[in-house]
């Protein structure tokens, strides 16, 4: 299933996407259920989550590029829900910093309550998958001792544009595109934890609510985002995320 949260004639609404159509989500609408077409429709950040939880150095490859040893348990930080912004939205590059960097990375949406839960357990947990851009002032991140300013900026969270369920997500083909060239190129197999191991391990420090975010880590080729650059997320079977970037002033 194919999850999309949208604006169609000022109106906010969840539906499915099926045959290229957007399908309103029938507990909500009016009937008759009318699909509408994909271009008439803003597709939105697909979801509003409680807290995006994201992982640090979780690729081995991206670790290595950094001269990093592979961390024994996963290195978690937290980006606030309002960074989050959805497709075609503009990632704002704050006058604060002179280095903000792209990161292209799966993102896990979680499905329902999660807490104390066990690996084995973690796959009713999620509700699907999506693409996100975890954008870092990189310059700040250096200097301040911990990441909050350097990984919070408004805009610093492009996510979706779809939730896709009901796919294996351990070996999917993930990339990020700066303005029609790959810049980034990595497989998910390479992740230093998964997807389950890592919702179980956080659901042991936090208790994680539906719809939240797990952002899943980086692989090797992050690099330098500037005015006017377009900078997409792929990954494979999960779907496209595009956002243009803009100084601010
Ligand atoms: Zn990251």
């Amino acid at each position: 299933m194919r999850y999309v949260k949208f604006e169609s004639n000022d109106i906010i609404r969840y539906g499915i996407i099926k045959d290229g159509a957007i399908y309103p989500d029938e507990n909500k609408a009016r009937s008759p259920y009318e699909p509408i077409e994909l271009k008439d429709a803003k597709i939105l950040c697909p979801v509003s989550p409680t807290k995006i939880v994201a992982v640090g150095l979780n690729y081995t490859d991206h670790a290595k590029e950094l001269n990093m040893p592979i961390p024994k348990e996963p290195l978690i930080f937290l980006k606030p829900p309002s960074s989050a912004i959805g497709p075609e939205d503009a990632i704002i590059c704050p006058v604060e910093s002179k280095r903000v960097d792209y990161e292209a990375e799966l993102a896990v949406v979680i499905k329902k309550r999660a807490r104390n839960i066990s690996t084995d357990e973690a796959d009713d947990y999620i509700l699907g998958y999506t693409c996100l851009n975890d954008i870092t002032a990189r310059d700040l991140q250096k200097k301040d001792t911990q990441w909050t300013r350097a990984k919070s900026f408004d805009t610093f969270c492009p996510i979706g544009p779809f939730i896709e369920s009901d796919i294996d997500a351990s070996s999917l083909k993930i990339e990020l595109l700066l303005n029609g060239r790959v810049r980034q190129s990595s497989n998910t197999s390479n992740m230093v934890f998964g997807c389950k191991k890592l919702i179980a391990y956080i659901s042991h420090i936090m208790t994680l609510e539906k719809y939240d975010v797990i952002a899943t880590g980086t692989p090797a080729g992050v690099g330098e985002l500037k005015h006017g650059d377009r900078v997409e997320v792929r990954i494979e079977k999960v779907g496209s995320l595009v956002n243009n970037v803009v100084k601010d002033i």
